[in-house]
């Protein structure tokens, strides 16, 4: 097997990285001019000239050499070569496989301390990734009704609704337009907030990942390192210790990839930060194992394993537990035997994504604001305004306070209250915070909320508010209220009672839900959506169960349901469709 670690620069080599950069031309007449010291003019002559012929042909590249790299670096290129070359990077335009894949739900545990939930099965999984034309095609069955529409696999539950109605699914990208289709000949439907993120995949794969530190801009950088084995669950492993090289490289001018070569000069890990409105620079990696020989001289990974978050068994000094996001076994391999993916017509025509706020008015003071796919409700009292619900993010969130001043200019936002702790509901937090408002929260998401979300950490790839206005009283403030089993905001005229939903048992710990006793209203997330279950789903549901049995039993008699996801109902209509008992 070859040495993966060269620590010593191999002088005088080439590569592309740096050929079409600014420096590139320059940078090559160095190279040969250092390199024929005592040959005669015409010699170097020849030289450039047999140069020129070998990079246009592809055989050379070319890099800055002469540049010692800095102390604990080594030079990237020749690793590239080598992996290139072990890999069969150059002879791979695209590649297709298949086998059955798991989801795991990025933000949707029942406790923070755990994995995100296993979603259902990817059964079928596919996927065709063509490298030349920046394309990647997902499809996959898998069983309708429990995910939005939306979600394909990890980070991105973004939706909520509508839910997935089919089992054929289908999420692609090309270029910076990404889409999803539900069922075999459904709409596509433009999904523009999530483009980046799937065309980023494409060149966190072994082979993508070479190819994009070869390319003009990477700022292609090496290091190398003793890499211990893996902690286990009890203690640390350290029985196959290995010394590895990571390459780092800027891909799509915005994300560092680093790359870990290992033993036979494989892309065995590649890892980024991404941008998350919940965990901020969030920690994101895929592990390449199983590799398979697949003609051509190219190897390629059958075995896929993705981490959304850090791999913190230990928790330390994180609460969040979530990690294992997407994976599987694809041992169906071919290679560039592809056909062009086409950007649908709707795709490419779709208006830019947009955060339409729609007012409805529920009594007097209190409106839904809704337009999206998630809801806030506001409440005005005396002196402040009370929101219920923070969801999806910043930029949805500053669009509901915009709207908020307009309907009661001259009072400020005093509390926020969320109802839990899944992502969907949570992106605005901070938002909120920054604008002078107290977190209401259960008790149970106190440790996760200040360790994680509501701190000074700055989020340097999609700076928020409170990175790039850092309020003081995130250190000193009176920034977060608990909720244990009931909490009441008031003015002596108007209240809102706040209560813990007993009895639960799925969905989520720490449910809160909100009641009106003045104008009978009740404003609850995810225990009852509206409409939007079909009707062969046995009614009432577990959640349906738990919100009709929290009502009773603390003795309210609502008659409006105003939910986080759908419009507001009466309460007769929630009881009517949800089959419930009076
Ligand atoms: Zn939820
Ligand atoms: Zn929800």
């Amino acid at each position: 097997m070859d040495a993966p670690v060269e620590t010593a620069r191999a002088k005088g080599s080439f590569s592309l990285g740096a050929w079409f950069g600014a420096v590139g031309k320059k940078v090559i007449l160095y190279s040969i001019a250092s390199r024929t010291d005592g040959l005669r003019p015409e010699c170097v002559l020849m030289s450039l000239r047999i140069l020129g012929l070998l990079v246009a042909a592809g055989f050379v590249t070319a890099h800055a050499p002469g540049q010692t790299p800095a102390p604990g670096h080594i030079d990237p290129f020749p690793v590239l070569d080598r992996t290139a070359e072990a890999m069969g990077v150059d002879q791979l335009g695209c590649i297709s496989f298949s086998g059955t894949g798991y989801a795991g739900m990025v933000g949707q545990n029942i406790e923070q301390s755990s994995d995100w939930p296993l979603g259902e099965p990817l059964d079928d999984y596919s996927r065709t990734i063509d490298f030349e034309r920046r394309t990647s095609v997902e499809r996959f069955r898998r069983k309708p009704v429990l995910n939005p529409a939306s979600w394909k696999y990890g980070s991105g539950w973004l939706g909520g609704t509508p839910l997935q109605q089919r089992e054929q699914q289908t999420f692609a990208v090309a270029g910076s337009d990404a889409w999803y289709v539900d069922g075999i000949d459904g709409t596509p439907v433009a999904a523009p907030e999530v483009a980046d993120l799937w065309q980023l995949d494409i060149w966190m794969t072994p082979h993508g990942f070479v190819k994009a530190a070869r390319m003009p801009g990477a700022e292609t950088t090496a290091i190398w390192r003793w890499e211990l084995g893996e902690s286990g669950r009890d203690g640390a492993t350290t029985s196959n210790i290995q010394k590895v090289i990571v390459v780092s490289a800027t891909v799509l001018d915005k994300y560092r990839v680093n790359a870990t070569v290992r033993e036979g000069n494989i892309v065995q890990r590649t890892q980024t930060r991404v941008p998350h409105p919940v965990l901020g620079d969030m920690n994101y990696e895929h592990e390449f194992t199983s590799w398979q020989q697949v003609g051509d001289g190219i190897i390629f990974p059958a075995g896929w394993h993705k981490h959304d978050g850090w791999d913190d068994e230990r928790q330390v000094p994180l609460i969040t537990g979530g990690h294992n996001s997407f994976g599987g076994n694809f041992p169906d391999i071919t290679a560039n035997d592809c056909t062009p993916l086409a950007v649908p017509d709707v795709v490419r025509q779709a208006p830019p994504a947009d955060h339409f706020v729609e007012t409805s008015k529920l009594a007097e003071g209190v409106w839904l604001l809704g337009g999206g796919s998630h809801n806030s409700v506001a409440v005005e009292f005396a002196g402040y305004v009370a929101i219920i619900e923070a969801p999806l993010n910043e930029r949805r969130s500053l669009a509901v306070i915009d709207k908020v001043v307009e309907l009661v200019p001259d009072k400020p936002i005093r509390f926020l209250v969320n109802t839990h702790d899944h992502y969907d509901h949570l992106g605005g937090l901070r938002t909120y915070l920054h604008i002078g408002a107290t977190i209401v929260t259960h008790q149970r998401n106190r440790l996760f909320y200040e360790s994680e979300l509501l701190n000074y950490v700055p989020r340097t790839l999609e700076p928020d508010m409170v990175s790039l206005y850092p309020p003081t009283e995130i250190s000193e403030g009176y920034t977060m209220e608990d909720v244990d089993e009931k909490y009441i905001l008031g003015d002596g005229e108007r209240f809102l009672e706040i209560y813990y939903v007993q009895g639960l048992g799925i969905h989520v710990e720490g449910m809160l839900m909100a009641y009106l006793p003045g104008e009978r209203i009740v404003i609850e997330a995810d225990l009852y959506d509206p409409g939007l279950l079909p009707d062969d789903i046995p009614r009432p549901t577990e959640t349906e169960h738990a919100f009709y049995n929290n009502v009773i039993q603390n003795g309210l008699s609502p008659a409006l349901v105003a939910p986080i996801h759908g419009e507001a109902v009466p309460w007769e209509r929630f009881l009517e469709e949800t089959k419930q008992d009076r």
